[in-house]
C-alpha cells in the first residue's frame, strides 16, 4: 500500500537539528533570520571570491576591492590612551610584497591570527607605502575534509553576525545542501524546466556556482520562484475577492456629468476620457471596481475623480474622497464646492480640526471629502457607492483596505501622482487594475530646471527677485523632514526671517507641520489669493497643492529629498501658462548626489524619474515610509526584473484558472 503522502518538508525543520548547530550557533543564525534549513539554504551570498584567480599583493590597488593570499610574518597589537584605544595590524606577505592589514578598536581580533596563518584578505588598499588595508575581509585557510570548498573555487562570502564564521557557515551550508538538495521541490507552478535550472539546481548554484555567471541564472531562476508565490496569492486574494462580492451599479446616467462637463472650463483630454471609459465600464460591472489611476503631476486626476464621483451620486449612492493631508482635503473641498453644489449635491468635509456635526443621514447624495479622520472617527457613511483616494502612495495598504470596509464592497479608485515602475506596480498592486493618465492638459507652461551649488544662492535669489515683481510667486522648501523637533522648527524660523528680508519688500509666507490647521488653511489662502507671494514651507505641499500663479520653486539642500519627492515638489509649478522655474540648490562638493539631481534637469517624465529613483534608492524610499505592504525578496529585484515579474503574473494566472476549472 503507498504510503500517504506526508507534506511536511525536512526542510521546515530548526537549524539546530543540524550536526553541529548548537544552542549559541542558532542564536548567531537566528539574528540572520535564518531559522529553519530552508532559511538557511536560501542565506543569499553577499559576494563571491573566485579564488582560482588572485592579485599579487604587489599589484593591488586603491580603486577596486580584490582577494589576496598571502602568509602571516608579523603580528601584534598596540594600546595607546591609557589603553582606550588601540590597533591590531598583521602583514602578511605573498612572495611578491608585503601588506599591513589593520584593525583600530578591535583587540579581540588578536585572537584570529597566528605566525605562520595563511590567510584570504579582501579589500582595497588604503595606503599604498607601505601597502596597508584597514579592516579587510579575512579567512585564515585551514586544510581538512572540506578545505576544497573554500580554496581552489568560486567561494561564496555570506553575510555574518559577530562571531559567526564565515569558513563555518560556508562548511554548514555545504553539508546541508548536500543532506537536503533532493528535498527542495518545484513549487506550484513551475516555471519551463527547459528554460530554467531546476530549483534544487538553481540553490546549488548560487552557493557554489562553477561559473560566475552561474549566479545570475540562478539568482533569476530563484528570483522567479518569489514573484509567483507572491502572484499567487494577489490573484487568488483577487478571485476570491470577485467571488464572494456583488457590485452596486454605479454607472450612471449622465444627468449630472453633462452639465459639470459643460461649466467645467476646459475640455477634458483624451487621455482623461479613455481613463473614464474604463472607470465606466467597472462601476457598471459585475464586480467592485478596484483600480489605480496613475497620473502625473498636473495630468488632471482631480477632473477624473469628479466625473467619477458623479457617475455614483447619479445612481443614487454617496462618495467619499480621502485625502493624504488637511491642506489636500481643504483644496479639494473647494473645488468640489464650487463644481457640485451647483449641481444640487451636497459636499462635506471632515479632517482632524472639522467635523461634520449633523447624523449622516441623508435623503440627497453627498460627497464626503476628508483626511485619514475619515475612518479613524468611526464615521459610517450609509449607501456608500465609490470611495476615492488621492495620492495613494502616502496610505498604507492597511489603511486602503480599513476605508474599503466600511461601506458593502463600494467601488474603489486609488489614485496617485507618483508614477509607479511597471515592476512595482504589478507587485504592490497587483490586486488593482491599472489605468494610466499619460498625457498632461495642454497649455502649460514649460518647466525649466537647474541644479545650482551653493555659493550660487544670491544669483539665484536675484532671479526670484525678479520674477516676483514680474508678478509671479514662488514656493521656498526647506529640507527638514516634518515632524522634527524643536531645534528644526527654530531653524525654519531663522530661515524665515533671512527669507524676509533677502526678499522684501515682496510678503513671505510660512508653512510647516507644527502650524494649527487653521493656521496652515490661513497661510494658504492668503498664498491662493496671492496676498502674500512666496511660500517657505517644509515638504508638506509635495502633494497636490494647485496654485497656476506660483512658476518658481527653490529647493534647499536638495539632495536631502529622493528623485521622486523633488518631481512632486517640481509638479506645483508649471500649472499655468506662464514659463516655470524649478532651482534644486546642492553641495557642490557631493558630486554624486549632483549627478542624480541631474537627471531632473534632463526629464519631466516621472516615469523615466520614479525607475532612476527605484534604482538608486530601492523601493521602501521610493514609496514613502508608510507604504508597508511591500513584501522582502531575498532573490528578486524590483528595479530590475520586470521581465520575471511578467511571467510568474502569467505563470499564476494560469495556474489559477486551471484550479477553478478542477473546482468546477
Ligand atoms: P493632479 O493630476 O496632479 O491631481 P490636478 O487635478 O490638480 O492634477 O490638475 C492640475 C490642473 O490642471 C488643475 O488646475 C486643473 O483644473 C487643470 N486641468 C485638469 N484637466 C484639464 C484639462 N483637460 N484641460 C485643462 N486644464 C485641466
Ligand atoms: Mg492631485
Amino acid at each position: 500500500m503507498p504510503m500517504p503522502e506526508i507534506n511536511i518538508s525536512a526542510l521546515k525543520n530548526p537549524v539546530s537539528s543540524l550536526w553541529g548547530v548548537g544552542v549559541e550557533r542558532a542564536m548567531q543564525l537566528a539574528r540572520l533570520e535564518i531559522f529553519t534549513i530552508e532559511d538557511l539554504l536560501l542565506h543569499r551570498p553577499k559576494r563571491y571570491e573566485d579564488r582560482r584567480h588572485f592579485r599579487k599583493i604587489s599589484e593591488l590597488t586603491k580603486d577596486e576591492a580584490f582577494t589576496a593570499r598571502g602568509k602571516i610574518v608579523a603580528l601584534g597589537l598596540k594600546r595607546f590612551r591609557g589603553g582606550n584605544k588601540s590597533v591590531f595590524e598583521i602583514i602578511l606577505d605573498d612572495g611578491s610584497a608585503r601588506l599591513h592589514c589593520r584593525w583600530w578598536n578591535l583587540p579581540f581580533m588578536e585572537n584570529y591570527f597566528a605566525m605562520g596563518d595563511e590567510i584570504f584578505v579582501f579589500g582595497k588598499l588604503k595606503e599604498i607605502k607601505p601597502r596597508t588595508m584597514d579592516h579587510p575581509e579575512t579567512e585564515v585557510i585551514e586544510g581538512g575534509e572540506e578545505s576544497f570548498i573554500h580554496i581552489n573555487h568560486i567561494a561564496p562570502v555570506y553575510p555574518l553576525t559577530e562571531g559567526l564564521p564565515q569558513r563555518w557557515l560556508r562548511g554548514l551550508i555545504w553539508r546541508a545542501l548536500g543532506k537536503f538538495e533532493a528535498e527542495i521541490t518545484e513549487p506550484k507552478p513551475a516555471p519551463d524546466l527547459k528554460l530554467l535550472p531546476s530549483r534544487p539546481n538553481a540553490v546549488r548554484m548560487i552557493h557554489f556556482p562553477e561559473e560566475i555567471t552561474d549566479v545570475e541564472i540562478a539568482r533569476r531562476r530563484l528570483a522567479l520562484d518569489e514573484f509567483v508565490k507572491l502572484q499567487v496569492q494577489i490573484q487568488s486574494r483577487r478571485k476570491n475577492f470577485e467571488a464572494r462580492t456583488k457590485a452596486l451599479s454605479c454607472g450612471g446616467d449622465n444627468r449630472l456629468m453633462k452639465p459639470f462637463l459643460a461649466r467645467l472650463g476646459f475640455k477634458l483630454t483624451a487621455a482623461q476620457t479613455n481613463v473614464l471609459r474604463e472607470i465606466r465600464a467597472d462601476m457598471g460591472g459585475a464586480h467592485p471596481m478596484r483600480r489605480l489611476l496613475q497620473g502625473d503631476v498636473g495630468s488632471g486626476k482631480t477632473a477624473v475623480a469628479a466625473c467619477s464621483a458623479l457617475m455614483a451620486l447619479e445612481s443614487g449612492f454617496n462618495v467619499t474622497l480621502m485625502a493624504p493631508t488637511e491642506i489636500l482635503a481643504e483644496q479639494h473641498f473647494r473645488n468640489f464646492q464650487k463644481w457640485f453644489e451647483p449641481l444640487g449635491i451636497k459636499v462635506e468635509l471632515q479632517t482632524g480640526s472639522r467635523k461634520i456635526v449633523q447624523s449622516p443621514k441623508f435623503k440627497v447624495q453627498s460627497l464626503f471629502i476628508g483626511t485619514h479622520a475619515l475612518i479613524e472617527s468611526g464615521f459610517t457613511i450609509e449607501n456608500l457607492g465609490l470611495v476615492i483616494i488621492d495620492e495613494q502612495h502616502k496610505f498604507g495598504v492597511a489603511q486602503r483596505e480599513q476605508l474599503v470596509r466600511k461601506g458593502i464592497y463600494p467601488h474603489l479608485l486609488v489614485m496617485t501622482a507618483t508614477p509607479i515602475p511597471r515592476t512595482l506596480g504589478l507587485t504592490l498592486y497587483g490586486d488593482l487594475d491599472i489605468s494610466v493618465i499619460d498625457e498632461l492638459p495642454g497649455g502649460r507652461g514649460e518647466i525649466k530646471t537647474f541644479v545650482r551649488a551653493t555659493d550660487k544662492l544670491a544669483k539665484v535669489l536675484d532671479f526670484i527677485r525678479e520674477k516676483l515683481s514680474g508678478g509671479r510667486q514662488a514656493y521656498v522648501v526647506y529640507p527638514r523632514v516634518e515632524d522634527s523637533g524643536m531645534k528644526e522648527l527654530k531653524a525654519v524660523a531663522v530661515e524665515f526671517e533671512n527669507l524676509k528680508k533677502l526678499l522684501a519688500p515682496s510678503r513671505v509666507g510660512l508653512l510647516h507641520g507644527r502650524l494649527k490647521p487653521a493656521e496652515k488653511e490661513n497661510v494658504m489662502a492668503d498664498f491662493r489669493a496671492n496676498k502674500i507671494s512666496v511660500l517657505l514651507s517644509t515638504s508638506l505641499i509635495e502633494v497636490g497643492v494647485d496654485v497656476p500663479n506660483a512658476t518658481v520653486m527653490l529647493v534647499e539642500n536638495a539632495e536631502a529629498f529622493g528623485l521622486a519627492q523633488l518631481h512632486q515638489l517640481r509638479g506645483r509649478i508649471g500649472r499655468g501658462a506662464h514659463e516655470s522655474f524649478c532651482i534644486l540648490i546642492s553641495d557642490a562638493k557631493n558630486t554624486e548626489a549632483r549627478g542624480r539631481l541631474k537627471i531632473l534637469e534632463e526629464t519631466n517624465d516621472g516615469f523615466k524619474i520614479a525607475e532612476a529613483d527605484l534604482k538608486l534608492r530601492g523601493p521602501g524610499e521610493l514609496l514613502g515610509q508608510q507604504q508597508s505592504g511591500l513584501p522582502k525578496f531575498r532573490f528578486g529585484n524590483l528595479a530590475e526584473d520586470l521581465d520575471l515579474i511578467r511571467q510568474a503574473r502569467d505563470l499564476a494566472a494560469g495556474f489559477l484558472t486551471g484550479e477553478m476549472g478542477r473546482r468546477g
